[in-house]
């Protein structure tokens, strides 16, 4: 069966709808393949339209009745939507719908997990539901009444009724039909109470299933109450219903949602404690609790007009989020966290063919463009605005912003007016950051005469797909200057480079500074900067700005395992000279000093390699790795003990930023240690544990030495029961595994009772972890490639949102050598060529095949 090429929606085509809606009312009648949804939607024709048409999307649903003011119709109903012809004046349309969560595998719309009825809207999963304006840009007020025989019923907004069998909730706030969401189960609340800036007592609940969960949802509510706190003190925004939701469900295609008043959470993106969570778990639930309730002024309250906008609610409220967990933690460590994910991830999205502007112009399906280029660069975009235009300019940019555009669905437009309008600034070359695709390298030369150092930045955007000219852009270069003994001799300064090539100059110098630039990492560029060893040594033991101090580091690690893969060369005595002094550093942060000692990855130097227009072997960069880990070690060996002893955290587990700080340290040495001593420590960590993060962490020693079978089975046997646990330990196997046996050990996993392809999270573990783990993804067998390719050809039939994500796995594979490519080219045919594939998938593998 051959079907029509689909359909690419360009941004440029955007109108306004037809008809705009004034109220809507829904009815539920529950019931696993069965359920009865009735509509009852108030319409009025939009002044502002450009057409008459009434459409109404619509997929997968069974129609039972409709009318237009009381009087039946019979629409005329395709796979997408209905149409019909009706009145050039406000109308109510009622339709009675059916449709089937039980054997909703996609998770898209209304599905079942574990018993429970939940929802997923974002994007365009409303239409799943009922027949609907299912865009971002109709607003409306939504009543549900839910009649089931579960004893918990919840939708958006305040609780108006409710009776045996049923409930009614309004939402008095006007949303998108993707903020819609209902929830009914058999569930519990761990509740709590906020009292607001202006003194409203608003109820909050988190629910889950009963039993085990139950224990673990207090660290999720005091970050939910820590979030509306700090939204207050640092926005000034506070909330506007009467009740705070939040429900945990087990299958769910992303982290969490922020449906208006009812957000609906990935259990592992909430769910909690000291047992089952490691510090990463913690702080990774903390930041995502608040960025969902962010989401309730940036992106709720003020929405996006059509979904080429996403980046105004996405990014900026990445941002927020970001600022928030810098606040409750470090900034410091914060930061550097975050351009790792984003050197990681949206680096290599912009360098592949994947790569789009963080306002797209056109797509074929818009979940495949939720992204880190989206999020994480549109993240930064935010970030280096509040940097140019200062820290007051960005709080009038932002309250102009709440109070023009609260209500709206608004665009980039909308917003870089705000900046205008609040700060005099002429933003229209700063606006090609949403626009203009690839990251901007800037390289640096300079000079130093008579007192004067001048510095010659440069910038140049790689060609991406469908943008082969890049201009230059605005870009906040933040330099600091350092004389020889590492004194601050020019504090940070903000360089605007906004031409092709500018020289900047500091005059009143004695003598020849060191620079320290891209401070903070001011913009998201690659920068390239021919320092000696010497100079990034230097740098590592006195730069004042702790980003910097960190990226030296990593820049000398980089340089040394270049060489390392190049020539089989022993480590520069430098980096392992300037490790050393700063392991042994007790005043420097013990999370800061982890991360000093943590290596780029794999990918990063594979990436390194072909930036310098060298073809990267996968095997011989895990070597080097390896090699690099074990010299590290073997410096650092004398310390190591002292040090791993200094980070014991005594009495109760709490994952604060500074405990956690102090494990991350310990088992970072521990992991150095068990490389010299076979496992030892880490066999009696793991013996004497008392919370995840110290159980895993020695277990993860263990396995990368090819150790730890016992504690991997003893672990199984203790924590069976619970499905978050297990991820780990599915995930860890694989991402722990030799390169040569990552695929087999994969392959292996997902033949265990516990295995199931219906739970992304599970799903995940496992796969993600084999993309994670470099060397054996890339292994020359090309065993990994032709597993996940079976694996993602299976998915696709139940779950296409998440085959289309994973599939990502091979969007790199145009940097290796012929033999990988051709065999990675064959996997990404055999999913293409699958009957049936997806309109999701189908995108994604056609763009990676560029
Ligand atoms: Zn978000």
């Amino acid at each position: 069966m051959q079907t029509a090429a689909p359909q690419k929606i360009y941004l440029k085509d955007y109108t306004p709808p037809a008809y705009l809606v004034d109220s809507v009312e829904l009815t539920f009648k529950l019931a696993p393949t069965t359920t009865r949804v009735l509509s009852r939607i108030a319409f009025r024709p939009n002044p502002d339209a450009q057409s008459r048409d009434f459409f109404l999307h619509g997929e997968q649903l069974k129609l039972i009745s409709a009318s237009i003011d009381g009087v039946s119709i019979t629409p005329e109903v395709t796979a997408t939507g209905l149409t019909h012809t009706v009145p050039n004046a406000p109308f109510v349309f009622e339709a009675e719908v059916e449709i089937s969560p039980a054997t909703n595998t996609a998770l898209e719309g209304l599905y079942m997990s574990n018993g429970m009825y939940c929802t997923q809207c974002e994007a365009e999963g409303f239409r799943k539901i009922t027949y609907y304006p299912d865009r971002p840009d109709v607003m409306s007020v939504f009543t549900v009444r839910i009649e089931s025989d579960l004893p918990v019923l919840l939708s958006n907004g305040n609780p108006a009724a409710k009776g045996d069998g049923w409930a009614e909730w309004h939402d008095p706030w006007p949303k998108p039909a993707y903020l819609f969401a209902l929830v009914g189960g058999d569930l519990v609340n761990h509740p709590d109470r906020f009292t607001t800036m202006s003194g409203k007592d608003v109820e909050l609940n988190i629910w889950v299933r009963p039993g085990d969960d139950e224990q673990k949802c207090a660290f999720g509510m005091e970050a939910l109450k820590k979030s509306m706190k700090w939204d207050e003190d640092v926005y000034g925004r506070e909330y506007d219903l009467d009740i705070f939701n939040i429900v945990a469900v087990d299958d769910f295609n992303m982290g969490a949602m922020e449906n208006k008043g009812l957000n609906i959470f990935n259990s592992s993106a909430v769910l909690a404690s000291p047992e089952t969570s490691t510090d990463a778990n913690f702080e990774r639930i903390e930041a995502i609790i608040a960025h969902e309730y962010f989401h309730n002024w940036t992106g709720n309250r003020i929405t996006c007009r059509d979904w080429f906008q996403l980046c105004l609610k996405e990014g900026l409220t990445v941002f927020r989020d970001q600022q928030f967990t810098g606040d409750m933690r470090s900034h410091a460590v914060k930061r550097i966290d975050d351009v790792v994910v984003l050197r990681a991830h949206q680096f290599r999205e912009d360098n592949g063919p994947l790569a789009h502007p963080v306002r797209p112009e056109s797509f074929v399906e818009i979940n495949n463009f939720y992204t880190v280029t989206v999020y994480e660069k549109g993240a930064e975009i935010i970030g280096m605005l509040k940097r140019l235009v200062g820290d007051e300019g960005y709080k009038n940019a932002l309250d102009l912003y709440f109070d023009r555009h609260d209500g709206d669905a608004a665009t980039i437009e909308d917003w870089l007016q705000v900046f205008e309008d609040a700060t005099g600034r002429d933003l229209s070359q700063f606006a090609k950051w949403y626009s203009q695709a690839g990251t901007p390298r800037v390289s640096v030369t300079d000079s130093y005469a008579d007192g004067t150092y001048s510095l010659t930045l440069s910038q140049q955007t790689p060609a991406t797909p469908d943008q082969d000219k890049k201009t230059p852009m605005v870009i906040p270069v933040a330099v600091g200057l350092l004389n020889d003994n590492g004194d601050e001799i020019v504090p940070t300064r903000i360089l605007e480079l906004t031409e092709a090539t500018q020289t900047f100059t500091f005059d009143g110098l004695a003598s020849k500074p060191v620079p320290s630039i891209l401070r903070g990492f001011s913009a998201p560029v690659i920068l390239e900067h021919d320092q000696t060893n010497a100079e990034r040594a230097f740098l590592l033991a006195h730069d004042t700005d702790p980003f910097n101090r960190w990226d030296a580091g990593r820049t000398l690690a980089q340089d040394v395992l270049l060489q390392m893969v190049r020539e089989d060369a022993t480590p520069d005595t430098a980096y392992l000279d300037g490790l050393l002094a700063l392991l042994r550093d007790d005043n420097l942060d013990p999370a800061f000093r982890a991360l000093a000692l943590s290596l780029p990855s794999q990918d990063d130097t594979a990436q390194a390699l072909v930036d310098a227009g060298e073809t990267p072997d996968p095997t011989a960069i895990y070597r080097a790795h390896e090699a690099l880990t074990l010299h590290i070690a073997q410096h650092l060996q004398d310390t190591l003990p002292r040090i791993y002893a200094d980070m014991t955290v005594t009495g109760p587990y709490a994952p604060d930023a500074v405990s956690a700080g102090k494990r991350s340290l310990g088992n970072r040495m521990l992991s150095l240690m068990s490389k010299l001593d076979g496992g030892k420590q880490a066999s009696q960590q793991y013996a004497t544990a008392d919370n995840m993060t110290q159980q895993l962490a020695a277990l993860a020693s263990l396995l990368k030495i090819g150790k730890g079978a016992d504690e991997l089975a003893a672990f199984e046997q203790r924590w069976h029961h619970d499905r978050l646990v297990m991820d780990k330990w599915f995930g860890l196997q694989v991402s722990c595994a030799a390169p040569e046996d990552a695929a087999k050990v994969a392959a292996k996993l997902t033949e265990h009772s516990a295995f199931t392809m219906k739970n992304p999270n599970r799903f995940r573990a496992v796969f993600g972890a084999l993309k994670g783990n470099t060397a054996g993804f890339h292994d020359p067998s090309g065993a990994s490639y032709d597993l996940l390719a079976d694996w993602l050809i299976k998915l696709d039939a139940l779950n296409p949102q998440t085959t289309a994500r994973m599939s990502t796995s091979f969007d790199t594979w145009k940097r290796y050598d012929a033999d990988r490519q051709t065999k990675m080219k064959a996997a990404l045919q055999r999913i293409d060529k699958t009957p049936n594939l997806s309109r999701d998938t189908t995108e994604m593998v056609t763009r990676i095949l560029g």
